[in-house]
């Protein structure tokens, strides 16, 4: 079954040669005890693995039932001694931090028996040999004589036709010697067994037939045999050891040295914790921004109004170049000033195209439109006998008038996301609104006004009556000017009074944080439609239309108080003053900018429409800020990254050191190359994961002394938040680089030679 054709096996060390085999021809019979004698260095152990396919000839042909060897390839080979062959050393070979089962199980792992099957062949082989008592035990607590049995207990476990021995007995006493040569005889019953022996002896009393070399020859054999077979149909299944019995090898072996790795472990993951902690930071600094900035569009909404102040860059450098008085002159002279007001002050046309074009703007985009009319309240106040004018507190145009609502377009819009309703109902019909600071306090002159002293119950103020006197009951027209009423009493019993309430008081949220301020009456939109359907055709209104001068001062018009501005006022059919565009948020308000920009797209200068944009200036700086700071600090931690990578690299390269025997052994019994690498890159595979996910969870618990201290610093509690999502993308950089530190010792691994990683110690 099995023959060599005149094997040489030369070794090269530098330009020595040693012809360790010199040409070797030999049959073996399917049966028999071939026990081969030969001083030391005759080439024994040499023709030994080289019929095991542990080592390769350098010419001549290993035949194996009548298959040659010739065109053999690494996977055959891995194959052929999985399956063919079963190898005993002079040294047991037992791989010491897995149990004595699992060792007798490895090579049926290697070839992919079911999980039970194996389980009980091993059981079953360690009965045989006798120690089925012992299989939980690991190697080391066995004896000389029972670490053999085990080994030959693996031998045997994938059934091979051949079980190869190298000195079996070389380190056991006499009686132990016995006891081993007993087994291997009662195996070699039905198989070939080769066994290489010193004591010639033992080889008298057992083997059936004798070898005996020198000098790589063979001298004599007691008992020849010429094979005449050659049907090759040779034929082996191959081997592959699955990710997770490599998994479970590499566990075993890092168990044995659990200090080290929870060092390398640790080490490794301080990248990790760096980084974590550095993006905990940003992303809790980046959500106090986004509030910052969500709240910054509500207090600066994109504002279309009259007039802008142009501080783009391109009108700063136009104002550079207007300034033509050099700073610090020499000159003994007083200069006056340029008028640069006609430069940086840009006139908005708001027209009814205008209008419509932002009616089709995307209303997704938008929480709330304002449209600002300027349009004033005549509003009346029965306080017991007396009557009050009301005027609005906040006097934020030219003219005294109440702010209208910004509309909603949506229900979850602007009021319901930063206001608490604190009594009443907020809806869309006409009526008035109140806002109060977060001390609950408006102006106290218009608190007097409403009639009330120093404080006044909400429902006081729901309940409050109040009349809008309409313009044709309010201005007397006195030759060319008009004048108002002053008989309350009288405005407020006309039949043509609307009676308005206050329908809701709103204040501002409290985590919202808006600037005071923002106190007083503001009116829906409904109710300034509604005045402005009953005022715009008035005797004042028709009259304004008419003049060519302000008929409620006689007062010829300038910038700051136009035509337009007073026909508003008095509550003409107008295009809006201002236009407050509130984006739902950042991204939004791009799309909106981008709107409103494409009308101005071919126009020119004068006809375009240019807005201020508050919330972009606040915006831009801080986030960009942000983002520079987290950039530059996680290139400094990914610095210790490459660092945790390189000892990786290291550690297992020192493991791989460690684990030669093992290297040499896996392969013995059958291991293909793929299958070390498969080895090594579990271990850094389980160090890789212990070590992303411990520097998960130590950032994770520095985050609670990090935000108390920030909490101390700056008074914002819990600003350090570990997104999952980012946890998780880090432990898998953390596997990623390790797997990669480990590549090359991996590699180096899987190269070994079994024949010199078998002779390691
Ligand atoms: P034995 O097992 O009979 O004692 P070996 O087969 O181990 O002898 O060795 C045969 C000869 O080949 C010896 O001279 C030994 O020095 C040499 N030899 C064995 N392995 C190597 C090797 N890897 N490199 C160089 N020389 C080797
Ligand atoms: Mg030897």
């Amino acid at each position: 079954m099995l023959k060599l054709n005149s094997i040489k096996k030369d070794y090269k060390t530098g330009d020595f040669i040693q012809h360790a085999l010199k040409g070797i021809s030999i049959s073996f019979r399917e049966n028999e005890f071939v026990a081969v004698l030969g001083p030391s260095g005759s080439g024994k152990t040499t023709l030994l693995n080289i019929i095991g396919g542990l080592d390769r000839y350098s010419s001549g042909d290993l035949v194996i039932d009548g298959k040659s060897t010739k065109k053999f390839k690494d996977k055959d080979w891995d194959a052929y001694r999985n399956h063919a062959i079963g190898f005993v050393f002079q040294s047991y070979n037992l791989i010491g931090h897995i149990s004595v089962l699992e060792n007798v199980e490895m090579g049926m792992t290697l070839s992919g028996v079911s999980a039970s099957e194996r389980r009980n062949k091993a059981l079953a082989l360690l009965d045989k040999v006798g120690l089925k008592d012992h299989a939980h035990k690991k190697p080391n607590q066995l004896s000389g004589g029972q670490m053999q049995r085990v080994a030959i207990a693996r031998a045997l476990a994938n059934d091979p036709k051949i079980i190869l021995a190298d000195e079996p007995t070389g380190a056991l006493d006499s009686k132990t010697s016995t006891q081993i040569m007993e087994l291997i005889k009662e195996i070699s019953k039905d198989k070939l067994v080769i066994m290489v022996t010193h004591n010639a002896e033992l080889a008298e009393d057992y083997a059936t037939r004798i070898v005996k070399m020198k000098d790589g020859e063979v001298l004599s054999d007691s008992k020849p045999y010429e094979e005449n077979k050659n049907n090759g149909n040779l034929n082996i299944k191959k081997t592959s050891m699955n990710f997770l019995t490599a998994l479970k090898l590499s566990f075993g072996n890092i168990r044995t040295k659990k200090g080290r790795t929870i060092l390398t472990a640790f080490a490794s993951s301080i990248g990790i914790i760096g980084i974590a902690l550095i993006l905990s930071l940003s992303n809790g600094f980046n959500i106090e921004v986004e509030k910052f900035e969500q709240n910054s569009l509500v207090q600066s909404p994109i504002i279309i109004s009259n007039q802008t102040v142009r501080m783009d860059e391109d009108t700063l450098n136009e104002l550079r170049g207007v300034t033509s008085q050099k700073r610090y002159p020499s000159d003994n002279k007083v200069f006056a000033e340029e008028d640069i007001a006609n430069t940086i002050i840009h006139t908005n046309k708001i027209t009814d195209e205008y209008i419509d074009y932002l009616d089709k703007m995307d209303k997704d985009n938008v929480s709330a439109l304002s449209y600002v009319k300027g349009t004033s309240l005549n509003l009346v106040s029965k306080n017991g006998d007396d009557y009050t004018l009301v005027t609005p507190s906040t006097n934020m145009m030219w003219a005294s008038t109440f702010e209208q609502l910004p509309e909603e377009p949506n229900d979850d819009g602007l009021i319901n996301d930063n206001y608490d309703v604190l009594a009443g109902e907020i809806s869309n019909e006409a009526g008035l609104v109140l806002f109060v600071n977060s001390r609950n306090q408006i102006d106290g002159e218009l608190l007097k006004q409403l009639g009330f002293d120093k404080d006044a119950s909400f429902e006081d103020i729901i309940n409050k009556k109040l009349k809008v006197i309409v313009n044709d009951d309010y201005y007397k027209k006195i030759g060319s000017i008009f004048t108002v009423e002053e008989d309350l009493n009288k405005l407020y019993s006309s039949e043509n009074s609307i009676i308005v309430k206050i329908m809701a008081i709103l204040r501002g949220k409290e985590d919202k944080e808006l600037i005071a301020g923002n106190t007083g009456l503001y009116y829906t939109k409904a109710l300034g439609d509604k005045i402005i359907d009953k005022n715009k055709d008035s005797q004042v209104v028709l009259a304004q239309e008419k003049a060519s001068y302000n008929v409620l001062t006689h007062q010829n018009f300038e910038d700051s108080v136009s035509k337009d501005m007073v026909l508003g006022y008095l509550g003409a059919d107008v295009v809006p003053s201002s236009i407050y565009i509130y984006p739902k948020d950042f991204e939004t308000k791009d799309a909106i900018i981008n709107y409103l920009d494409g009308y101005n797209d071919g126009k020119s200068e004068e006809n375009i429409i240019q807005y201020t944009d508050m919330a972009e200036m606040i915006s831009t700086l801080s986030g960009n800020i942000m983002d520079a700071i987290t950039v530059v600090l996680i290139a400094f931690s990914s610095i210790s990254l490459v660092v945790s990578s390189i000892m990786i690299g290291i550690i297992t390269y020192i493991s791989v050191l460690e684990r030669t025997k093992e290297i040499g052994i896996l392969r013995a019994i059958g291991a293909r190359k793929k299958d070390i690498t498969r080895v090594f890159n579990a271990e850094t595979f389980i160090i890789g994961i212990f070590s992303g996910v411990l520097g998960i969870a130590i950032a994770y618990l520095l985050t609670i002394p990090t935000n108390m201290i920030i909490e101390d610093l700056s008074g914002l509690a819990g600003v350090a938040k570990l997104n999952p999502v980012h946890a998780l993308i880090l432990i898998i950089i953390s596997l990623t680089l390790t797997i990669i530190g480990g590549a090359i010792p991996s590699k180096m691994a899987s190269r070994k030679d079994p024949v010199e990683a078998l002779r390691t110690e």
